[in-house]
């Protein structure tokens, strides 16, 4: 599988109160076409300081990061905003949501600041959200949807302008259990299905039996990665291989994810 995302003894050193911090240490991974990563460790292990360095906004003290073969720490303040608008999706907690924009305006930003808003990009926008069982929210206020609504508008968001690469910080930090778990398998089917590269920064280590690969940080560097179902599942103390069941477990009054329908991933691979 093609690598997507890569990044070369990537760090980032800050001047902290008793001399400089490698908040970030010399980290190597690789992210494939199609591949979820969980990103987890211990609070101040460096994973939003990795993240925002993924996403383009904070530029490393030293070390490459290459996304589509390009090397983003080589490129301008000005470049490096142009790629992370074309490249590059974002969802973070709910409450990242513009307040004052609809569901539907939520979704079309993203198209807009890529100057790509059309009258087929529209279309689009309304069936994903409708797809995502928001079709008669797309007007509603994020005030005015639930905090699983949120979070389904925000996926939208992220995936709307088919970015290559797709960011995700504590996206299920607003959620209750279920909800949390349902937002992170629409999350992975939508990355397995569009052939995005992913990344979900997690403390919760319940969400990681949907990931391909995690990555475990501790002190700014990689202290593990993990890739066998069993060594995932032993994280995330389900004692089992696969990944948690999220309807079989209940009753059938449960919806169907209407990420698992044959329409959905046609209309995603729509551009
Ligand atoms: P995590 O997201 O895993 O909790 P962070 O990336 O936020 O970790 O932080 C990693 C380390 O870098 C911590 O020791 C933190 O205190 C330090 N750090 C983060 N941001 C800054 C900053 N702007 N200035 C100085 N130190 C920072
Ligand atoms: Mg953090």
């Amino acid at each position: 599988m093609r690598v997507v995302l890569e990044t070369q003894a990537v760090t980032k050193t800050y001047q902290g109160g008793s001399g400089l911090i490698n908040a970030v240490d010399a980290v190597a991974l690789s992210v494939h076409e199609g591949e979820f990563v969980a990103l987890v460790g211990p609070s101040g292990s460096g994973k939003t300081t990795m993240l925002a360095m993924l996403a383009a906004l904070l530029k490393p003290t030293a070390g490459a990061i290459l996304i589509d073969g390009q090397d983003l720490s080589t490129m301008s303040e000005a470049q490096r905003t142009a790629f992370r608008r074309e490249k590059i999706g974002f969802t973070f907690q709910a409450n990242n949501l513009v307040p004052f924009l609809t569901a539907l305006e939520n979704v079309e930003l993203m198209l807009r600041l890529n100057g790509k808003l059309d009258k087929a990009s529209q279309a689009r926008a309304r069936d994903l959200l409708a797809r995502l069982g928001l079709g008669d929210r797309l007007h509603n206020l994020p005030r005015q949807l639930s905090g699983g609504q949120q979070q389904r508008v925000a996926i939208a968001r992220a995936l709307i302008h088919n970015p290559q690469v797709v960011l995700a910080d504590e996206p299920t930090a607003s959620l209750d259990t279920e909800r949390a778990f349902q937002a992170v398998e629409t999350f992975a089917a939508l990355i397995h299905e569009q052939r995005r590269a992913g990344i979900m920064v997690t403390h919760d280590l319940r969400m990681v039996p949907y990931a391909d690969t995690v990555i475990q940080m501790l002190d700014g560097k990689v202290s593990s990665v993990l890739t066998s179902r069993a060594d995932i599942a032993a994280l995330a103390g389900t004692g089992r291989g696969d990944r948690p069941p999220t309807r079989d477990i209940t009753s059938e009054a449960r919806p169907v994810n209407p990420l698992r329908t044959p329409e959905l991933a046609a209309a995603l691979n729509v551009v």
